[in-house]
């Protein structure tokens, strides 16, 4: 439930709603607009039946939220949510540029990638060192050595550092080496891990499952807010369908209906949704138009020779001719890149 304050209600009108909510042991959160201020109610509202809130002073009208998503809910907070990744922001008109290879492999590549990214003006350095891959023969990832190579590019360029946990384990692991947390698709459903990560306060990149509706994912993401941790970014990373063509089918008809929904940011991957490095590109130019908040996009210095996902991945070239496309794109479409 929300509770929505008259435009002229005052500090003190807001603050007694609030201490009668509380004394009903419910959660007050307040989100304060131009015009007015929502209170936002988490909590079994049952309890409240004689407390007549809708006649105390500078309550305008209750209004239910039925979604099972509350925090996440655009109802909850109307303002898009504007995330502060160390001196950088993602969301509240930023074109936000997450980009680096699908694997950390070893330390010249991390550097040399990070160096290269950070000389096109790229603030947040992607590479996983956790990686859930599809076979357990497959490549899986530096571990904790790949997080201090990611540490030491990040010492060394400024950069905000991105990078993948897939357990307890390994966000423990990770905690004081990276500046955001991701949570892959196959984990969307992790709920012990989300409410872990959710603890930690630090943002979190939440790809969309797999298979995941809008409105599991929204509930994924409550999961994470929840624990006390607002900074969630959505990453719409394309989903599994009939479609053999791309790796993955990109709905990017998710940008305006999460816009919809809910005020969290929300990123586009063109690489996990296409596959196909020549595809990305176009994608990138949907994503701007489409009004998302960012991309985030595998970039290798020699894809060929990856340890994993090189045929969806940009070598530095066509990393370059991409943001030269992007960036007037932006401009058009009012967001800053
Ligand atoms: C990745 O970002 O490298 C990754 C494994 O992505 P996803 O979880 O979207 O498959
Ligand atoms: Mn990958």
């Amino acid at each position: 439930m929300i509770i929505v304050m008259k435009r002229e209600a005052s500090q003190e009108n807001i603050q007694r709603v609030v201490r009668v909510l509380e004394e009903y042991r419910l959660q007050a959160h307040l989100s304060t607009g131009k015009q007015v201020t929502i209170i936002g109610v988490i909590g079994d509202k049952s309890v409240l039946t004689d407390a007549n809130l809708e006649v105390m002073d500078g309550v305008d009208k209750l209004v239910p939220i039925t979604e099972t998503y509350k925090l996440s809910n655009r109802k909850f907070n109307p303002a898009p949510s504007v995330i502060k990744v160390k001196d950088f922001t993602i969301g509240g008109g930023n074109f936000s540029i997450v980009a680096g290879p699908c694997s950390v492999e070893g330390r010249e590549q991390i550097l040399e990638t990070a160096r290269f990214l950070k000389s096109c003006g790229v603030h947040f350095l992607r590479g996983g060192t956790f990686k859930p891959r599809t076979s357990p023969y497959a490549f899986q990832g530096l571990g904790l050595e790949g997080l201090q190579y990611l540490k030491e590019a990040a010492d060394e360029t400024g950069m905000a550092i991105i990078t993948e946990v897939t357990s307890l384990r390994t966000l423990e692991i990770a905690l004081d080496h990276v500046d955001v947390f991701q949570i892959g698709a196959r984990n969307m459903h992790s709920f012990e891990l989300l409410k872990e990560v959710g603890k930690t306060g630090k943002p979190v990149v939440l790809k969309r499952g797999l298979s995941a509706t809008i409105d599991e994912w929204l509930n994924a993401a409550e999961y994470i807010m929840t624990g006390g941790n607002s900074q969630v970014i959505l990453c719409e990373r394309g989903i599994r369908t009939f479609e053999t063509a791309t790796r993955n089918t990109l709905d990017i008809s998710a940008v305006p209906v999460i816009q919809q929904k809910s005020h969290l940011p929300i990123l586009i991957d063109p690489s996990h949704a296409s596959g196909v490095r020549e595809y990305v590109p176009a994608l990138c130019r949907a994503a701007v138009s489409v009004g998302a908040d960012g991309i985030m996009v595998e970039v290798h210095p020699q894809p060929a020779k990856a340890f994993s996902d090189g045929a969806q991945s940009l070598n530095f070239e066509q990393f370059e001719s991409l943001l030269n496309v992007l960036k007037p794109l932006a401009e058009i479409c009012g967001k800053e890149l």
